[in-house]
């Protein structure tokens, strides 16, 4: 279904998640990813490669998927894009029509109105040197204004899509390529990873405070970049480093050189890639995810003790904190809710009844685990409060006698600028509420989050970087960049 058709429903229909700026997901009220982004340089069959790649990427973005490629030997520039999940975007006819040694891929979620093939990537633009595509993760700040000024200029854009002020500043400028991608990435404010390729070059680069993460490989005498080491794995590359905030990486004929855009001011990683978003199999700044969440997990329960039966993770981020507050405690941790990982994108049905059936498709508690039990329920955050309480409701009615809800990050108070899709503010329940009035409102019988020193402790202690080298912004109201509170939280990507 549409996102269109989603904002013609009843408002009955989506409940309280009625909002024009709520997609499909949101009905389940968690946090939304807004993009993964791969690129491969110097590789044999490059668009195999990438399919593979965004594959291992695919839960950063099921919206749309899309590949450019370049020969090298002649510079030819191909694409294809498409909206659904990569392995519909790309059948056996669309890879053969994807020749070359050197690839940017991506894969997307938007936010509502944003749903089109349009807003695609990679973008793709023919400018005065030639082809031009770009692929970005995150979200640029201050591309409203830049816009405005640059069609106040004579520009003309294609799409809706943040990303395409960088393409306009660079094709406006008069220096080379490389400086006039160097001096627009220093106009450009906000949380992004990007990968530029034209038929001769690449460009990789991360925003000033590595807010969003991306991540160098080696594969043969080739370079293999993606959002998570996931796909490292997943291609055979083997892990050379992560893209230093600020850096910009130029790859051409001459091999890799490393340039900055920006000196470093402050690293401020994503903390919800830490929490949430990434796979458990992936590392951040050389930090394994699992590992992570399972210390959030024995931290929390260093914080807030139970006394309980079982404890139980929601499927899938908080199953590691789960396994680490159970060997931390001892309660035995049990498989006391089940994700139905086959229920696609089908999940919506046209009543108030089947909805919920719907959720339940998606979700489910296991009756002999829990009933009689008093139940530990470890979840990654609170966002609108209602999918917690939907599940705590859903264990209660499969027979646990007590539900403790443990929320391995702290409150979730602030909107992010970044590329996370997430509500305003005054719709985020930790911004209007106590803990005490979060409970009562998810039913709870008790409602623990996990302390800012805490989560820090957790990912890694304090290595004498502010935050560890993270942003904790939507905990802690301490953004990294300016951001302007009235402007839409648009995504770039
Ligand atoms: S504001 Fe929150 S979600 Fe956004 S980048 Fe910072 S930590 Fe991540």
């Amino acid at each position: 279904m549409s996102d269109e058709k989603i904002k013609q429903l009843p408002k009955l229909w989506l409940g309280d998640h009625y909002n024009e700026g709520i997609g499909r997901d949101d009905i389940f009220d968690k946090l939304r990813e807004e993009c993964g982004v791969f690129g491969a340089f110097n590789v044999p069959d490059a668009c195999s490669l990438g399919y593979y790649g965004l594959h291992a990427l695919q839960h950063r973005g099921e919206e749309s998927a899309g590949m450019a490629t370049v020969e090298s030997a002649s510079g030819k520039f191909s694409y294809h894009r498409n909206m659904g999940l990569v392995k519909e975007v790309f059948d056996q006819t669309a890879l053969e029509g994807l020749p070359g040694d050197r690839v940017i891929g991506h894969v997307r979620y938007s936010t509502a109105g944003e749903s089109k093939l349009a807003n695609a990537q990679p973008l793709i633009f023919k400018y005065r040197d030639g082809d031009l595509g770009v692929a970005t993760n995150g979200n640029i700040v201050n591309a409203p204004s830049i816009r405005k000024e640059l069609e106040m200029q004579g520009s003309i854009f294609q799409t809706t899509s943040d990303t395409e002020v960088i393409a306009h500043l660079i094709a406006r400028s008069s220096k080379d390529f490389v400086s006039a991608a160097k001096d627009a990435l220093q106009r450009i404010i906000g949380g992004f990873a990007f990968l530029i390729m034209t038929n001769d070059k690449l460009l990789v680069a991360s925003d000033p405070h590595g807010l969003r993460p991306l991540v160098m490989g080696r594969l043969g005498d080739g370079y293999v970049f993606a959002s998570e080491t996931c796909a490292l794995e997943t291609v055979g590359a083997e892990y050379e480093r992560d893209v230093q905030p600020g850096e910009l990486l130029v790859l051409d004929k001459d091999g890799l050189r490393v340039d900055r855009f920006e000196k470093l001011e402050r690293r401020a990683t994503c903390a919800m890639e830490y929490i949430y978003f990434a796979r458990p199999d992936s590392d951040i700044n050389g930090i394994n995810l699992h590992s992570a969440r399972k210390r959030m997990g024995r931290q929390l329960a260093l914080e807030s003790f139970i006394d309980a039966d079982i404890v139980t993770g929601v499927p899938d981020s908080s199953i590691s904190a789960a396994i680490g507050y159970a060997e931390q405690t001892g309660i035995p941790y049990e498989l006391g809710l089940i994700k139905n990982k086959y229920t696609g994108r089908t999940f919506i049905q046209p009543s108030q009844e089947l909805r919920e059936k719907g959720v339940k498709m998606k979700l489910s508690a296991v009756r002999k685990v829990v009933e009689g039990k008093r139940v530990v329920m470890i979840d990654d955050s609170i966002v609108r409060g209602t999918t917690s309480l939907r599940i705590v409701n859903m264990l209660r009615e499969a027979g646990a006698t007590e539900v403790h809800v443990c929320i391995t990050s702290p409150p979730f108070k602030n909107p992010c600028y970044y590329g996370i899709d997430t509500p305003d503010r005054k719709e985020l329940i930790a911004s209007q509420k106590t803990v005490e009035e979060i409970r009562q409102a998810i039913n709870a019988d008790s409602l623990y989050f996990l302390s800012n020193e805490g989560f820090i402790e957790a990912v890694g202690g304090n290595d004498g970087e502010y935050n560890r080298g993270m942003c904790l912004a939507c905990f802690d109201n301490d953004y990294p960049t300016p951001v302007d509170p009235t402007s839409e939280k648009s995504c770039s990507c």
